[in-house]
């Protein structure tokens, strides 16, 4: 039974939580439809003007379905929406063959590492180059 006092944010939740199950349970490849099949539940039609950047000889998606997956880094289990990935590989120009393997603060917190790594490999770059000053 729903209770009508339940939060915004906790039926978001829920109703994230069904779609997941639903990828898991379903077709969970963003694979081009045979002919006569149908699409799976929620699934979000390609654009392949969109999808021009991707050098490949495979076959490029009709359409992106929900997809479930385990994260990376925590094992938590995420969704990666039929949406998010209309916009990582048609907006963002994500490759065809990459997916997501992480949830949000996994990302977050990857990016954060990376970049730091980045600044200290700089740094040190630097001090490898310029002679000291005296
Ligand atoms: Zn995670």
């Amino acid at each position: 039974m729903d209770s009508p006092r339940k939060s915004g944010r906790q039926r978001r939740l829920e109703i994230r939580e069904r779609r997941r199950q639903r990828a898991l349970a379903g077709n969970t490849h963003s694979v081009p439809a045979e002919p006569g099949r149908h699409w799976p539940a929620g699934a979000v039609a390609a654009d392949p003007a969109e999808l021009d950047h991707n050098n490949t000889y495979g076959m490029l998606p009709l359409y992106y379905a929900d997809r479930a997956f385990i994260c990376r880094d925590c094992g938590s289990a995420e969704l990666w929406t039929a949406k998010q990935q209309k916009w990582w590989y048609e907006i963002a120009k994500g490759n065809i063959n990459s997916t997501a393997v992480r949830c949000r603060s996994c990302r977050t917190r990857e990016r954060t590492r990376q970049a730091e790594a980045r600044r200290i490999h700089l740094e040190g770059l630097a001090r490898k180059t310029t002679p000291p000053t005296e």
